[in-house]
């Protein structure tokens, strides 16, 4: 059976069947030396002539770069001076008594021997399967699994169920463009993709399921800033009977565990995580997601913080209008109602941000659930009764029926991981992102469609 690189460690004096691919190869007169890597890590690999038959002998003299091969071989320890301890298998090696190649490689675009930081991003992203293939990149997939892993046993343990949401839907307003999906069956008409789960958890919440959470994909149709991704993704939760006090208590034990389980070699400056209302951060830092990391160079200093108490509501950037500062359905400060007729932007709302050294992490807010105000909300975005009914008939409709106070939160899991791996752009830390400039490089999307496909949707090539 086919053991990993790294199980070898306690297996000296066995026989072992490894499989993986040439890292490198060192021949010393007629000694070869090879790195096998897999997903564990490297190993060194013995080929001596001696040890060989005539078929093995040749098959070893042909693998080259990233070959993948198949060994059986026994687990030496080396001499004190031949140990790396570099590696993790750096105190034994393998002496080669059968071997074989299992399938060949081109030439490599790039290495992938070391940390391919520093080839063309565009290379990388052409040949991402590649890339997978470097020690860093291969670290950080394993981050996303540690860590959608602990997520999961965490809120499951604290009885939260993991419930999925549709990706096909009706818009979610919630500030951002949508991608839009023609319909075949209905001419004319179209769902879009959500830009988070939002009204679905609040529906869950009508729907009595008290404790939900989702590893969510969101999607936004967005013009392309710094390491936004079209698609990204979201721990999104949500839960009934909260209130705010208990959403953030619960966010921040979690993410503290998170960190002292996965990743003890940071530090979280300040525990409790800092609070400050939104107006103290404004007026203190000039900015709603402050830094507070006392040592800005030191990468092991995580300085969360949260941000509360946002306005419900800011004036529009290009239009003369207010808009929600987090979504529509963020509930207002009880003791600011009186001002939502005559002064909507002195409202106050139950909204909080997450901050991390820097970044918003996450958000969320208690939400309104009650359908009177949440009517009028929408008014004072502007939407007329008729948009009110078409576009959210179905929540006010939902809010009829007995429904519990609730609040949540969505938390940006690829932010996250790259800070939690020092990474400066979300792209390391998700296995196939989009560039920059919103394309999939390797599949090649955006991509043209048959004239036909178009048809089937009812598209017209203008
Ligand atoms: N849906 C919100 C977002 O995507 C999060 C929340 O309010 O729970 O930012």
């Amino acid at each position: 059976m086919r053991i990993f690189n790294t199980e070898t460690v306690d297996k000296i004096g066995q026989e072992v069947e490894l499989k993986g691919w040439v890292n490198a190869r060192r021949d010393m007169g007629k000694i070869t030396f090879l790195d096998l890597r897999d997903r564990s890590g490297l190993l060194q690999v013995v080929g001596v002539p001696s040890e060989l038959d005539e078929k093995s002998l040749e098959e070893i003299k042909r693998a080259r770069l990233e070959y993948l091969v198949e060994m059986h071989g026994v687990v030496q320890a080396r001499g004190a001076k031949q140990q790396n301890a570099e590696l993790p298998t750096g105190k034994v090696e393998v002496l080669a008594k059968s071997f074989k190649v299992i399938s060949e490689s081109s030439a490599m675009p790039f290495e992938v021997d070391g940390d391919t930081k520093n080839i063309s991003e565009e290379l990388r992203l052409k040949y991402r399967y590649l890339d997978l293939r470097s020690e860093r990149m291969k670290k950080n997939l394993e981050v996303r699994h540690t860590g959608n892993l602990f997520f999961r046993n965490y809120l499951s343990s604290l009885g939260f169920w993991e419930i999925e949401t549709p990706y096909l839907t009706k818009g979610t307003p919630e500030g951002a463009r949508e991608f839009i999906v023609p319909s075949r069956l209905y001419p004319g008409e179209f769902y879009v993709l959500p830009q988070s789960p939002q009204q679905f958890k609040q529906l869950l919440m009508v729907g009595g399921a008290e404790k939900y959470f989702q590893i969510a994909r969101c999607f936004r149709d967005e013009d392309q800033r710094g390491d936004r991704q079209p698609e990204f993704t979201q721990l999104d939760l949500e839960v009934s009977f909260t209130d705010q006090e208990e959403i953030l208590n619960l966010m921040e034990k979690m993410i503290m565990k998170l960190v002292e389980e996965n990743f003890s070699h940071l530090k979280i400056q300040k525990k409790p995580f800092p609070r400050l209302t939104y107006a103290e951060a404004q007026k203190k830092y000039n900015s709603d997601k402050p830094d507070l990391r006392k040592d800005k160079t030191d990468k092991t200093e995580l300085a969360f913080a949260w941000v509360t108490d946002f306005p419900l509501f800011e004036r529009s950037e290009t239009e003369d209008k207010l808009v929600s500062t987090h979504h529509p359905f963020t509930r207002p400060q009880d003791e600011d109602l009186k001002l939502l007729d005559k002064s909507p932007e002195k409202v106050r709302s139950f909204a909080y941000d997450l901050v991390l050294n820097g970044f918003e992490i996450g958000g969320g807010s208690l939400r309104i659930f009650d359908g009177a105000l949440q009517k009028k909300i929408f008014e004072i975005l502007g939407l007329d009764e008729k948009e009110i009914n078409s576009r959210f008939g179905h929540m006010l409709e939902a809010f009829t029926f007995g429904v519990p106070p609730h609040g949540g939160l969505a938390l940006g899991l690829d932010r996250l991981y790259a800070i939690l791996q020092n990474e400066e752009n979300i792209r390391e830390v998700i296995p196939f992102p989009k560039t920059g400039d919103a394309k999939d490089l390797m599949m090649g999307a955006p991509s043209p469609l048959p004239e036909q496909a178009l048809k089937d949707v009812h598209i017209k090539k203008s």
